[in-house]
Order: C-alpha cells, then structure tokens, then sequence
C-alpha cells in the first residue's frame, strides 16, 4: 500500500481529493444498492389505532431548520410545549415535559422514577398496556402485583380500594384509553382513593387525549402521560408526562438512583427548565423537529379547545357507530374509547384477509387486537385530524367491500 497516502505530513494534502474509484476503495462492504434508489413512502389513510396521518401544518413545523437543543429559541419553544401540554392534560403542575421518546419513554420514566426496587406496585390489566407496565416495573425489580380482567372489562373503584388496601402499592397504573381493547375508563374517584392510601394514581392516555374529557388537577392524577401520534396528530417520537407535587416528593427522595440515566427525572426537569435553577446543563439532545412538530399539534388543540375536540370525536364516532351497526357489524364492549373503536370480529370471516384487503383496495390501515385482544377485534381509529364524518365513510365503504368480497369460512 501506498503509504504516502495515510502521512499527513506529505504533500499529498496540498494535492486536490482524488477521484472516486471504487478498484482503489478500501471498503469492502459496497454501498447497498438500495441505498442509491430514491425513498419511497405511500399514501395511507391511517385509521388504526396509531400513529394517524399528519396535516400539512404539522409537516411543515417539522421541516423547518434545526437549531441547536440549547439555543435560548429552543427554550421557548419548550417552555411552549410546557404550557401546551398544561393545557391538554388540565394541569398547574410545574413538573410538566415532552420525553425524547416514544409513549413507552414515559411509561419508563413514570415507573423507573416514582417506584424504587422492592416498592409494591398495584397494576390494572385489560387489555394490554397494563401488562406492558407491569413487566417495566417487574424490570426494575418492583414487586408488580397485577388486577387483571379480560380485555375490555372494567375495575370498581372498590374493587381498587380492595386491592390497594391488600396490597399497599406506592403506585397504581390505569390506562385511560385501554387502545386494545377500545375502553375508556372511568377516573373520577380513583385519585382520591389513591391519596387515602398513600400511593400515586398514574395514568395512561396515550390513545385518549383530546379525544375523552381527562382533567389531571380535578381528578387527582399524580402522573399523566400521552404520546404524540394519536390524537395529537404529530409524528411519531416525542410523549408528554406531567407530575404533581405528591409525585415529586416521592421522586426526588428517592434512595437510589432511577435504572435509567437519559429517563431520570432530576436531569430532564432541568433541561426542561422546570428545577428551579438558574442554568440549564447538557443531559441528552432532545429530537429537535419532533419538539416543533410536537408544538404545533399542542397548538393547533389550544387553538380548536379541549370541549371542542372531544365534542367532535363523540360526533363522528357515533356517526361511525350507526355505520358499523347498519353493516351488520358488532361493537365490542359498551364502554367506549371515542378514538378507537373495537368491532367484533364477524363470524366466519379470517381478520388478517379483511385487513389486508382493505388495505390493498383502499390504502386504509385498519388493525386486528393487540396483546389478549388478538383475534378478538378489527381496531378503527378517526384521530384528531382523521376525526371526519367524511373519514368515516370511507373506513365504511372500505369495510362494507371487504365484507362482500372476501372469502366466508365454514369454520
Ligand atoms: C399507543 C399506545 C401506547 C404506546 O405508545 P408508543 O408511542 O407506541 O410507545 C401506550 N399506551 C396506549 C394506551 C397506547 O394506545
């Protein structure tokens, strides 16, 4: 080898780069062909259960140039988020962040930072987001005690207090929008309970906010969490989470440190400004387009409100609702997440071919069950910026051909 090549020292600096010529390269892993092809990414009509399509607006946020994660601008577009997302969930709470992650980032940092090893946890399970907690608190070595009902089944609050008292959790998981199986459940009361007793209510409503009414200050929610690519109609990638007072004080008095250096609490609540102190120090860099695409959704629901968005996914999902029933097709279960909508599967029909058709003839996502609720369920999802009578009819023409043309089974 030449090894004038590699001398910085010689003159071969001064020389002009050379051409490429691959016989001269050194690689030996060749540069993948489909690497040299255009991307490539389809229309699809996102009616599942998430992420949903992404208007215009939101793209466009996203587009915009980056800056740095520690410019003063980008501060204020996070103190937007800050009070953006106060807004959505309905809270004063100071300690209130976007994770650099998707909604399992604030699933993690929620239990890694208000649970410590050996602390009972009191898990509701049904459907599956209660079982993906539990297994992140078995993880870290909580000591995961699980009330568990089939999918789409709901919990009395006495039945929590039961269990709370039985097993005394420091926290107590409820997804506010069980997505897999379609449930909205009910809050109120559950957070008083949880105060009685001394453990953190935390909450799930990644497939529900700004869709179904959740008011964390009212409700006494400790900790509430949502993702960016349900409702919120941003891309995938960044989650909401607030804590309240009670939270803090368990979080940061705590004997050990969190499991998870980029989730732990006392670094993001500096960089996200919400410690007190005066300077703000490098921890992680935050995902910079996603923070403005996350801003502009927050945005655009400040700019809508709360009542009004809520009111209309009511509006169209009891539209989709008649649809469904006059197609001959069963809902699920009665108590109803207003995003997400669970239809039984239809007897004698195989889901996958139902799906796969729809999407073939019509670029529609829709999706079967999730978890437990596999082979139970089809999963429509009208989100946000999909929240359209108009949507609905095309998931319904989309069905009502799916039905008609593929295959019934004997079995
Ligand atoms: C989608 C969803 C999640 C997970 O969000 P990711 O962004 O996929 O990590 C959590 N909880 C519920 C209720 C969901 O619907």
């Amino acid at each position: 080898p030449d090894k004038s090549k590699f001398d910085i020292s010689s003159d071969a600096l001064c020389e002009l780069p050379p051409r490429v010529d691959r016989s001269m390269s050194s690689v030996t892993i060749p540069p993948p062909a489909c690497m040299l092809r255009p991307l490539e990414v389809p229309l699809r009509y996102l009616f599942g259960p998430g992420p949903s399509n992404v208007p215009p607006r939101i793209l466009a946020a996203a587009s915009r140039p980056i800056i740095g994660h520690m410019h003063p601008e980008m501060y204020e577009i996070m103190n937007d988020i800050k009070r953006g997302i106060q807004y959505a969930f309905q809270t004063e709470n100071n300690m209130t962040i976007a994770m650099s992650g998707s909604g399992h980032a604030a699933m993690e940092c929620a239990v890694f930072n208000t649970v410590e090893p050996g602390e009972s946890v009191l898990i509701s399970i049904n459907g599956i987001w209660g079982e993906r907690v539990a297994e992140i608190a078995e993880r870290m070595g909580a000591n995961v005690h699980r009330l568990v009902k089939t999918p789409g089944g709901y919990f009395t609050n006495k039945e929590i207090e039961q269990a709370i008292e039985k097993h005394k959790p420091v926290l107590f998981f409820l997804a506010h929008g069980e997505s897999s199986a379609g449930l909205c459940h009910p809050v109120d009361g559950i957070g008083d309970i949880c105060r009685k007793h001394n453990c953190l209510f935390l909450v799930d409503t990644v497939a529900s906010l700004g869709a179904a009414p959740i008011f964390m200050d009212k409700q006494n929610i400790d900790i509430l969490y949502t993702g960016s690519q349900k409702a919120l109609n941003a891309p995938p990638g960044t989650a909401p989470i607030s804590f309240n007072e009670r939270a803090c004080r368990k979080m940061f008095n705590r004997k050990t440190k969190p499991l998870s250096y980029l989730f732990d609490m006392t670094h993001l609540s500096n960089y996200w400004g919400c410690d007190g102190k005066p300077a703000r120090e490098y921890h992680h860099t935050g995902p910079v387009s996603g923070f403005f695409s996350l801003r502009e959704s927050l945005a655009i629901l400040a700019e809508k409100g709360l009542e009004e968005s809520w009111k209309k996914h009511t509006e169209v999902v009891a539209y989709l609702y008649k649809g469904l029933e006059d197609l001959g097709l069963k809902l699920f279960i009665d108590l109803r997440l207003p995003s997400v909508t669970t239809i039984t599967v239809p007897d004698g029909y195989n889901w996958r071919e139902l799906l796969a058709y729809i999407m073939k003839h019509h670029q529609i996502e829709m999706t079967g069950g999730l978890g437990p609720s596999i082979g139970m369920v089809m999963r429509i999802g009208l989100m946000g910026y999909n929240c359209e009578k108009t949507n609905a009819d095309k998931a319904l023409n989309a069905l009502a051909d799916a039905l008609k043309n593929c295959k019934k089974s004997k079995s």
